[in-house]
């Protein structure tokens, strides 16, 4: 049986040589085809920047605390181990009064922004402190960051205002 002839366009632009010789080098490097070589450095390039936010797009994300950072650091945990976030990596959009957890709740929902919660304190010193002191942190997925954002802010610049 035949082979399904690919789907492909030829390119042809003359680049620099410095560039195209560690194209070279690391095609050689990696045991692949230049077209195989360059295929995945423009995917694996174009995945990461279609994931990036429209403004900056240089923030890095860790993993451990599902912090978005400018920093080379998490100013979290200290970790180096971060790297660019990937649309489906949750973030911290916010730390709430556990009055509010409800209330944001519904707005997330309503615009069908994925989200999940996790008490700061943990449910052993919350009942010891009592509920009315508890933290509640939002995670969202990356892709739904900055619409969960403008939400946000559009919810708490309304309930200052009561
Ligand atoms: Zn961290």
């Amino acid at each position: 049986m035949p082979r399904k002839k690919k789907d492909g366009r030829f390119i042809n632009y003359y680049i620099d040589r410095h560039i195209f010789e560690r194209l070279e080098r690391y095609a050689q490097s990696k045991g692949q085809q230049m077209t195989t070589a360059i295929e995945r450095i423009l995917q694996d390039y174009l995945d990461r920047y279609e994931a990036a936010p429209p403004k900056g797009g240089t923030s890095m994300y860790c993993p451990n605390c599902n912090l978005l950072t400018d920093s080379p650091r998490c100013p979290a945990c200290g970790s180096k181990n971060i790297r660019l976030p990937m649309s489906e990596d949750y973030c911290r959009l916010a730390e709430l009064d556990t009055i509010w957890k409800d209330a944001l709740a519904d707005i997330l929902t309503q615009h069908n922004i994925p989200f999940v919660t996790k008490n700061v304190l943990g449910a052993g010193l919350a009942a010891r402190i009592g509920p009315a002191l508890e933290k509640i942190r939002f995670y969202v997925p990356y892709r739904c960051l900055e619409a969960a954002r403008a939400l946000h802010q559009g919810f708490f610049a309304g309930a200052q205002t009561e």
